[in-house]
């Protein structure tokens, strides 16, 4: 079941995927942040949800293993280019965004809902004006899907 949201002001969500960066955005320094597997269970109810990661650290499929996401670790080059071609392919219409840096750019703004997520490796300014909301951690980002009230207050005009 889609998660759908009529926000005033600001119009009707029908999200049925979630699409996320990895470090900066679920991770800090390789490692999954504290409260997202639980999260993540929990969303996977209603969104079939994707990780896009250039994986700096190399851990991102360990880090997820087990969870139920589909992991889809990029080549070095090209990475805003992949990432946007992920959530084209997946419907952008559909899609919620999470992300951090500046190869998230292209794919926060393609979405129906962009979400910029900063933590301790920040947020780049161009992810933050792609965005229609930045939250304050992982948690946030996630909770924003499970506590909706949260977003229709955010986004509503
Ligand atoms: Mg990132």
């Amino acid at each position: 079941m889609p998660l759908v949201f009529d926000i005033p002001g600001y119009g009707s969500l029908h999200l049925a995927r979630l699409v996320c960066d990895f470090n900066g955005t679920l991770a800090v320094d390789g490692v999954l942040a504290s409260g997202v597997a639980e999260r993540l269970q929990r969303l996977a109810e209603n969104l079939e949800i994707h990780v896009v990661t250039g994986d700096t650290y190399g851990t991102a499929r360990q880090a997820l293993a087990g969870l139920p996401v589909n992991v889809q670790v990029l080549p070095e080059r090209g990475q805003a280019e992949a990432k946007l071609a992920a959530v084209s392919a997946l419907g952008p219409d559909e899609c919620a965004v999470l992300g951090n840096g500046r190869n998230d750019v292209a794919m926060l703004r393609a979405a129906a809902l962009g979400i910029a997520v900063i933590g301790a490796e920040g947020v780049a300014p161009e992810a933050l004006a792609a965005s229609d909301l930045l939250v304050p951690g992982s948690e946030a980002a996630l909770d924003l899907f499970l506590k909706p009230k949260r977003l229709l207050a955010g986004l509503r005009a």
